[in-house]
C-alpha cells in the first residue's frame, strides 16, 4: 500500500492546517533541536521549510528553541502563521515540504521555550469556592479580595518540565490539625491542578504597566499545564505567604504551544462580574477575553473530570494587566498559569482535592479507588476548542507519571 502523505489528513483532524501548534523536537538518533509545526500525526521541520521556500523568517524558525520567534512580536507571528498555512495547503509547495515531515512517533519533544519567570493564578470561582469550603469550613469561602483582583503567586520556573517527564513524589513537612507535631516524609496527598498556561513573547519595559488591551501584543499562545500539588505540604506551609514547596517540585506543560490566532473562533465572554472592576481590569469594552477550551483529565487513561475553561472568572488579559500594573516587566519566555480550572458541576473539577473533597470521597477507577495519586499513576490532560467553520482545534496533551519518592 502506498504511504499516505502527511499533507493528506483525515477529515476533521483537530491538528489540521487551521491549528498549526509549535514545538521543538529532535529526530530519533540525532542531537539537533528543530522547531516543528504539528500537522496531524507528523511534525514539519519549520526551519528547513522556511529556508527551502525563501522565507524572510528562516532565522528564528531555524533556532533550537521558540524564544527568537517569541521575541519577534505579533506582526512576525502573523506572517509566519500565514506562510505555514500556505506551505501545508498550496499544491505549489507540496513537493518541497512533503519530505520535511517526520512521524511524531519518530521524534522526541522538548520544552519548546526557555522559561523566564513563572506566575500561577487562582481564577476559577468554582475552584476557589470549593477550596475555601474545604480548608476554611467556618469562614466565607472566597477571601474579600477575590472578586477585585486576580490572586496569584510567583512559582519556580526552573522546575517547569515538558509533558512526558516523570514526576518524583516530593517529601516534606506535614502536620494535620490533630497531630501533636509535624512529621517529615513523602507526600500522602499528591494532586494535580488542570490549568491552561500562557507564554509571553514580547517583553515590556520595567516600570511600565501593560494595559489589558495589549494582551495580544505580548502573549504568543497557550497550552495545557498541570500544576502538581502536594496538599499535605501545602496545608501546613501556606499561611501567611502562600504556596511554596507544596508546588515548586514540578509543573508540567504540553510540548505544543497553540498560537492565539488559532483560537479566534474559541473567544468567549467571561462570566458576568459581581462587582465593578477598577479601570485597569475593566474588560467590558474589550474583545472577549475568555477561551472556550474543553479540558479532560485522565488518570491511567480513564477520564475523571471535564473542566470547562470558559467558566473562568478572570481572563488571561486581566491577569497580564494585573501582574504588570505595579511596573513589573515581562520577559520573553515568561509563563503564567490560569489557576485550576473547575466548572460548577462535580464532574468538572480540575483537582483531586475537589473531586474527592480532600480525600473524604474516593473516586473509583478500574484499577482501584483513588483519593490522591499513587506511585505509577499517569495523569494526562487533553483539550479541544471550537475552530473556524465547525472544525475543532486540538491542544497538545500534557502527561506525567508519578515516580516513588527518593
Ligand atoms: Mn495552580
Amino acid at each position: 500500500m502506498p504511504q499516505q502523505s502527511p499533507l493528506d489528513l483525515p477529515e476533521g483532524d483537530p491538528f489540521g492546517p487551521h491549528n498549526l501548534p509549535y514545538g521543538v523536537y529532535t529526530k530519533t538518533g540525532e542531537e539537533r533541536r528543530r522547531i516543528g509545526v504539528r500537522l496531524g500525526a507528523h511534525v514539519l521541520d519549520a526551519g528547513a521549510a522556511a529556508t527551502a521556500l525563501g522565507s524572510a523568517h528562516a532565522g528564528p524558525l531555524s533556532a533550537p528553541s521558540l524564544n527568537p520567534l517569541l521575541a519577534a512580536g505579533r506582526p512576525v507571528w502573523s506572517e509566519v502563521r500565514a506562510e505555514l498555512a500556505s506551505w501545508v495547503t498550496d499544491p505549489a509547495h507540496r513537493a518541497t515540504v512533503e519530505p520535511l515531515f517526520t512521524p511524531l512517533d519518530e521524534v522526541t519533544l522538548h520544552l519548546p521555550y526557555e522559561v523566564a519567570d513563572y506566575v500561577d493564578f487562582y481564577a476559577s470561582e468554582h475552584h476557589a469556592t470549593n477550596v475555601g469550603r474545604i480548608f476554611r469550613p467556618d469562614g466565607e469561602p472566597l477571601t474579600p479580595n477575590w472578586k477585585h483582583l486576580p490572586i496569584g503567586y510567583h512559582g519556580r520556573s526552573g522546575t517547569i518540565v515538558v509533558s512526558g517527564t516523570e514526576v518524583v513524589r516530593p517529601s516534606g513537612q506535614r502536620k494535620a490539625p490533630t497531630d501533636p507535631a509535624p512529621v517529615f516524609g513523602p507526600s500522602v496527598k499528591l494532586d494535580i491542578e488542570a490549568e491552561v498556561g500562557f507564554v509571553v513573547g514580547t517583553p515590556s519595559e520595567h516600570g511600565r504597566p501593560v494595559p489589558l488591551g495589549s494582551f495580544e501584543d505580548h502573549v504568543f499562545g497557550l497550552f495545557l499545564l498541570n500544576d502538581w500539588s502536594a496538599r499535605d505540604l501545602q496545608a501546613w506551609e501556606y499561611v501567611p505567604l502562600g504556596p511554596f514547596l507544596g508546588k515548586s517540585f514540578a509543573t508540567s506543560v504540553s510540548a505544543w504551544v497553540t498560537p492565539l490566532e488559532a483560537l479566534d473562533a474559541a473567544r468567549t465572554a467571561p462570566p458576568a462580574r459581581d462587582f465593578p472592576l477598577l479601570p485597569y481590569l475593566d474588560d467590558a469594552d474589550a474583545r472577549p477575553g475568555g477561551f472556550d477550551l474543553r479540558i479532560t483529565v485522565q488518570i491511567n487513561g480513564q477520564e475523571v473530570a471535564a473542566p470547562p475553561f470558559a467558566t473562568m472568572y478572570w481572563t488571561a488579559a486581566q491577569q497580564l494587566a494585573h501582574m504588570t500594573v505595579n511596573g513589573a516587566s515581562l520577559r520573553t519566555g515568561d509563563v503564567y498559569g490560569s489557576g485550576t480550572v473547575s466548572g460548577p458541576e462535580t464532574d468538572q473539577r480540575g483537582s483531586l482535592l475537589e473531586l474527592t473533597w480532600n480525600g473524604r470521597d474516593a473516586i473509583e477507577l478500574t484499577d482501584g479507588k483513588r483519593t490522591f495519586l499513587e506511585d505509577g499513576d499517569t495523569v494526562t490532560l487533553t483539550a479541544w476548542a471550537p475552530g473556524p467553520d465547525g472544525t475543532r482545534i486540538g491542544l497538545g496533551e500534557v502527561s506525567g507519571r508519578i515516580a516513588p519518592a527518593v
